[in-house]
């Protein structure tokens, strides 16, 4: 073979990807993140940030994170058992605890790695058996994948299926997982957690919530999901968060019981073997944390935007998918239809991401609107108006 077969393999495949409409590129932005934008040197209207309470740019966070950065320096400089560990990740961990009704709560640098970190350290191996909804989080299935244990999935939300394949394996394994998404981060519905709940503890599985896209916006305090679903850290034992979305800030977070915390710090190797956020994100996190506490206008505000596209989207015919939350998809089917909607309304000023396989199942392209409180109502006019040029 030619010395660099390897590269035209490469090559190739990033052809195949191009043919298919399925290349991806990432574009730079010169502006923080706000719906008003410049990225790659255009000013566009965005509407595909996970900034859903308008927090990542604001000067009291930002100053906290200044401040912090004075204090504490930039790096952690090491793992949070080495000495890493500083004031503000401390005192973040006890503000969220408290803030979810929770014992405790452990900092991982991201959700993707809190996800693999849990999932690994409370399944041990092949005898063990992890039930994971179809729409998962691409972190939770390579969570699951990367246990070793018996994955098995259920169509999505389906709890009469999940059902089933519990009483199928009953008593077969020493450790039962059940993995949800909270919000389905690319269809915007919500799991079924009450329901969910009651199959956990009927069958004595574990069950953990992915909150990513709930934690901030749902609930009467913002506290997420679990608090929207009347549930408690008895019915869902492990609460995944994370702070890079509605948090505005970066990383994410497990909250549960003592014990539970306890033994990850013994055994996850994502939160072992890293290194800690720097502490002037966790300062500006705990600043934002009294945002999302003390300022309800901002998931009310968000909320009166949600119903505003939906109504303004029915009124115009548009796909929309069966979501009442920030994320907003229309379903296309194609992806080069998905792509070249998504163009259309980028040349009338509007950035709106065009999802595609794999991220979502094939021929289920989407255009994926994200609303957030720091949208305004002719935010979402200018938007409808744009869709329903396109
Ligand atoms: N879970 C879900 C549902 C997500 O949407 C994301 C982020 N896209 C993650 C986990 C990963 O979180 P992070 O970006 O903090 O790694």
């Amino acid at each position: 073979m030619p010395a660099d077969s390897k590269f035209t393999k490469l090559r190739s495949e990033l052809d195949l990807r191009r043919s298919r409409h399925l290349y991806r590129s990432t574009r730079v932005a010169d502006s923080p993140q706000q719906p008003q934008r410049h990225i790659d040197g255009k000013p566009l209207l965005t509407f595909c940030s996970n900034d859903y309470l308008g927090l990542a740019n604001h000067p009291a966070v930002i100053r906290a994170f200044q401040q912090a950065a004075n204090t504490y320096g930039v790096g952690s400089g090491a793992a949070h058992l080495v000495n890493g560990h500083s004031r503000p990740h401390q005192q973040l961990e006890e503000a969220l605890a408290a803030f979810t009704g929770r014992e405790r709560a452990l900092l991982f640098s991201t959700g993707y790695m809190a996800n693999l970190g849990v999932v690994n350290a409370l399944l041990t191996g092949r005898n063990d058996l992890v039930y994971a909804d179809r729409l998962n989080h691409a972190s939770l299935v390579d969570a699951a994948l990367l246990s070793g244990a018996k994955l098995i999935r259920y169509p999505h939300n389906d709890t009469t299926s999940l059902g089933k394949r519990l009483l199928a394996h009953e008593g077969d394994a020493p450790t039962q997982l059940i993995l949800t998404d909270g919000v389905f981060s690319m269809d915007g519905d919500v799991a079924p957690l009450a329901k969910l709940a009651l199959m956990a503890q009927q069958h004595e599985a574990w069950l953990m919530v992915d909150d990513a896209h709930g934690f901030g916006v749902l609930g009467n305090t913002g506290a997420g999901l679990v608090e929207a679903a009347g549930l408690n850290q008895d019915d869902v034992p492990i609460l995944m968060g994370t702070l890079g979305k509605a948090l505005g800030t970066a990383g994410a977070f497990i909250a549960g019981s003592h014990d539970l915390i306890e033994y990850l710090i013994q055994t996850a190797r994502t939160w072992i073997y890293t290194t800690a956020q720097p502490p002037a994100v966790a300062a500006a996190t705990l600043v934002s944390l009294q945002l999302v506490a003390t300022e309800s206008w901002r998931r009310e505000h968000l909320r009166s935007l949600i119903q505003q596209f939906r109504t303004g989207a029915v009124q115009l015919g548009l796909p929309l998918m069966p979501s009442d939350t920030a994320i907003q998809p229309m379903l296309v089917g194609s992806s080069e239809q998905a792509l070249s909607i998504s163009r259309k309304l980028e040349a009338r000023g509007i950035l709106v991401t065009a999802i595609r396989p794999p991220t979502v199942p094939v021929e289920t392209a989407r255009l994926r609107v994200t609303l957030s409180a720091a949208h305004t109502v002719e935010d979402v006019e200018r938007l409808l108006d744009a869709l329903g040029k396109a």
